[in-house]
C-alpha cells in the first residue's frame, strides 16, 4: 500500500474521500487546507495583531506554528500568544510548559494569565467549594478572560484551535438544547454583528479533523504525548463527542456532512439573528453581556459567599 502520490509508506487514511498520504503530502495537504480557509473566509488582513490562544496541546500548538509559517512568509501581521492557566494540577502545568518551551524556542511572545490571579482560586480550588460541574464553570471564566485581555493587549483577532470535531459536537449540542441563536455565532470566524468589545475569534482549523491534526503535531514533533483535561469526559460536550464518535465510526463522513450542511444555513442563521442581540455591559465588570450581570461574575459573586 502506498501513497496516493507517491511510493512512500502513508502516514494516514483521509476519512472523508478515503486517500491514504505519506507524510510530505499530508503536511502539503494539511497546510494547503489551513491557509485556504484563512484565504476563503479573510480570517487575517493587513495589520491584524493577532493572538493565538494557547494551550500548549496539540491544536493550539499546530495553529501557532502554521501561523508563524505563515505570518514570516507574508509579514502582513503579527503574532503573539495567550495562554490562560486554569489551575488544573497534573493537566494544565504540563501543557503550559510545551507553551512556554515552544514560544521561547520560536521566539514568539507568550501572555499568561491565571484564574487565581484573575478570579482568586485555582479551578481545582474551586471545585472543592462548589457542586457546579467543572466545564460550566471553567469555560465561561476562559472565554471571559481571553477576551478581556486580548482587548487590553491591542489584539485584533484571536485564533483558536478548534477543529472539524469541537464544531460539530458544538452544533449538535447547540440543536439538542434549542440553541440556535449560539450557532449563529459559530463558523470560522465567530460573531453576528461586528463590536468593537468582542474580539473577533478565528478558526484556522476549522476544517481538519482531531485525527488530522493530532497526526500533524505527532509527525512534525510538536507534541509528543496525548494530554486530555481530566474534566472533558465529565460533560454535556464529553457525552456528545463520545455519541458523534460512535455514529462516525458506523457512518464514516458524517461530521464532515454536520460541517457542510451548517456552512450552507449559516448565513442564513446570521441573518435571522442579528436584530435579536441586545449587548448590555455588565455592571460589575463592564465586560459585553446580554443581560445585567455577565455569567463570569455571576459565577464569582456564587463563590465568594461559600
Ligand atoms: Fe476547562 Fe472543561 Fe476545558 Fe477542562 S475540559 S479545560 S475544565 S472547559
Amino acid at each position: 500500500m502506498t501513497c496516493k502520490n507517491c511510493l512512500e509508506k502513508p502516514v494516514i487514511n483521509l476519512i472523508n474521500n478515503n486517500i491514504k498520504l505519506c507524510k510530505k503530502h499530508f503536511n502539503k495537504y494539511f497546510e494547503k487546507k489551513v491557509f485556504k480557509t484563512i484565504k476563503d473566509y479573510k480570517l487575517i488582513g493587513k495589520n491584524d495583531k493577532v493572538a493565538v490562544g494557547l494551550s500548549g496541546g496539540k491544536d493550539s500548538l499546530t495553529l501557532l506554528s502554521l501561523l508563524l509559517k505563515l505570518k514570516n512568509k507574508i509579514k502582513i501581521f503579527d503574532l503573539e500568544a495567550i495562554a490562560i492557566d486554569e489551575g488544573i494540577k497534573g493537566y494544565r502545568d504540563k501543557t503550559l510548559d510545551n507553551a512556554i518551551k515552544y514560544c521561547g524556542e520560536n521566539n514568539v511572545r507568550l501572555n499568561i494569565f491565571s484564574y487565581k490571579e484573575e478570579f482568586g482560586n485555582t479551578l481545582d480550588n474551586f471545585l472543592k467549594k462548589s457542586s457546579m460541574k467543572a466545564c460550566s464553570m471553567c469555560g465561561p471564566f476562559r472565554r471571559y478572560l481571553l477576551n478581556k485581555k486580548s482587548k487590553e493587549l491591542g489584539f485584533t483577532k484571536l485564533a483558536t484551535g478548534h477543529n472539524l470535531d469541537d464544531e460539530a459536537q458544538t452544533i449538535m449540542m447547540n440543536y439538542f438544547r434549542r440553541n440556535l441563536e449560539t450557532s449563529a455565532r459559530l463558523g470560522p470566524i465567530t460573531g453576528i454583528l461586528k463590536d468593537k468589545r468582542f474580539i473577533k475569534r478565528i478558526k484556522p482549523l476549522y476544517f481538519l479533523t482531531e485525527k488530522e491534526i493530532a497526526t500533524y503535531a505527532f509527525l512534525n514533533n510538536l507534541i509528543n504525548e496525548f494530554s486530555e483535561c481530566p474534566h472533558s469526559s465529565d460533560s454535556y460536550r464529553g457525552d456528545v463527542r463520545d455519541f458523534l464518535n460512535n455514529f462516525e465510526s458506523k457512518y464514516p463522513g458524517t461530521k464532515h456532512s454536520i460541517i457542510t450542511s451548517f456552512i450552507e444555513i449559516l448565513p442564513l442563521l446570521k441573518e435571522h439573528f442579528k436584530n435579536t442581540l441586545e449587548l448590555k455591559n455588565c455592571k460589575i465588570c463592564d465586560e459585553p453581556c446580554s443581560q445585567e450581570i455577565c455569567q463570569t461574575c455571576k459565577i464569582v459573586e456564587i463563590l465568594k459567599k461559600r
